[in-house]
This record gives structure tokens, C-alpha cells and sequence, in this order.
């Protein structure tokens, strides 16, 4: 499993209503050999101080060593990792998330996220990108919605 950069739009809030409209559950299974939502259209894998930090150590690099060669810093200070030309997060090697262990919350939550969770159409358009939202697994509501609660708004 590898996984994903953050469209660069805005996130709507997930609707408060109650029940949500996955309220039987969603299913996804990351698809062996799949990499797509680690490249592709040009997005931001935002990463907090901590995580910065993490992946630094993983990596043996120190952090600023870490930040010089693979974030870049917006001006609000928000940093987010590097893409290489063709899209593809500069974190991504041949055989997936070179980081896997210590990757981003926003990977890992992938795709679970406030703009894919906002609507039903928004979780079916979301199949273009990810092959494996509809598939295996069965995630629970609960879940779901605890876990979109910890996520920052942009
Ligand atoms: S940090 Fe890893 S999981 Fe996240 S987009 Fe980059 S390669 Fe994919
Ligand atoms: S696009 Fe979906 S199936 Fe492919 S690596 Fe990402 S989460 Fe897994």
C-alpha cells in the first residue's frame, strides 16, 4: 500500500448531519501494486513539524537536511513533500512509499478524507483515481467518523 497527495483545492467540511450517508459502511482494500494516489495531478502531502521530524529520523537525515532537499514551505508555513516532474510524490520509489513506516496522517487516512467522504457522488467520482474504494474491507461508519474528526481543515 503506498499513498496520497491532497488535490490542491479546498476541503469541504463533511456535512453534520447524522446518520451520514455511509452509515452501513464503506468498502476499500489498497490494491497490491497500485501507487496512483502517490503521483499523478499536482497536490500537496502535507506534513506537521512532528511529522517532518519522523520522517527525518527514518530516513537518518536531520531535519533541516530533510526539509532542504524534500519539502517545499508555502508562506502561510505549512510545509508539504516535493513532487518530481511527471507528479510523483519524490518519496516514491519502485516499490512504493519509501517512507511507509513513518509516512504523513494525510497518507495514511487516505481515503478517508472530508472532500471524499462529503458525498456519495464524491466517494463513486473518487473510484477514478483510487481502484480500490468499493472493494474488500468493510470500514464502519464510527470509524469513519472518528477519523475524519481528526482531521485540519485547509
Ligand atoms: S509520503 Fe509516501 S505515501 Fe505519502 S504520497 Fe509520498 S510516497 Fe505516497
Ligand atoms: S490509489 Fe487506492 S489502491 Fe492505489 S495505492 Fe492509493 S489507496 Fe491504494
Amino acid at each position: 500500500m503506498s499513498t496520497h497527495k491532497h488535490p490542491k483545492s479546498s476541503r469541504p467540511a463533511l456535512a453534520d448531519s447524522a446518520p451520514p450517508w455511509f452509515a452501513e459502511g464503506v468498502r476499500f482494500t489498497c490494491q497490491p501494486g497500485c501507487r496512483r494516489c502517490c503521483g499523478g495531478a499536482p497536490g500537496d502531502v502535507w506534513v506537521t513539524e512532528a511529522e517532518i521530524a519522523a520522517i527525518a529520523e527514518y530516513m537518518k537525515l536531520a531535519p533541516d537536511e530533510f526539509e532542504r532537499s524534500y519539502l517545499r514551505r508555502y508562506a502561510s508555513g505549512r510545509a508539504s513533500i516535493r513532487e518530481r516532474s511527471n507528479g510523483d510524490c519524490v518519496l516514491l520509489d519502485e516499490k512504493g512509499c519509501s517512507v511507509y513506516p513513518a509516512r504523513p496522517k494525510q497518507c495514511r487516512d487516505y481515503p478517508f478524507w472530508p472532500e471524499v467522504m462529503a458525498t456519495p457522488f464524491a466517494w463513486i467520482a473518487e473510484m477514478n483515481r483510487c481502484p480500490g474504494i468499493g472493494d474488500g474491507e468493510l470500514h464502519e461508519a464510527p470509524k469513519i467518523v472518528d477519523l475524519l474528526k481528526t482531521q485540519t481543515e485547509d
